[in-house]
């Protein structure tokens, strides 16, 4: 069977494919849903290769790295808020 496609289409049969141009070559390849997501995951820790071998990857930050680290950000406000509650707090009684 042959299908004509171009990049960012994609395929359900036994397994969802989506067919992507190599940034290095162009030569379109599909690659399973599954693989896409885990590799838009992890990023740069997690290499695709088209069929000519070159190695590419997911560029930016992951949705679990923006996750990890607004929580961070959100650990420091809220201890420098605990900080400030507690000079304030202090500064009134005396
Ligand atoms: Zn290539």
């Amino acid at each position: 069977m042959v299908i004509e496609a171009e990049a960012g289409e994609e395929f359900a049969g036994s397994e969802r494919l989506r067919v992507m141009g190599c940034p290095a070559c162009g030569v379109l390849h599909a690659i399973p849903e599954t693989l896409v997501r885990q590799a838009q995951q992890k990023r740069e820790a997690m290499a695709l290769y088209c069929p000519n071998g070159h190695a590419w990857h997911y560029l930016g930050t992951s949705d679990a790295q923006k996750l990890a680290e607004e929580r961070e950000r959100s650990a420091s406000l809220t201890a420098a808020l605990d900080q400030a509650r507690a000079m304030l707090a202090g500064a009134i009684s005396q």
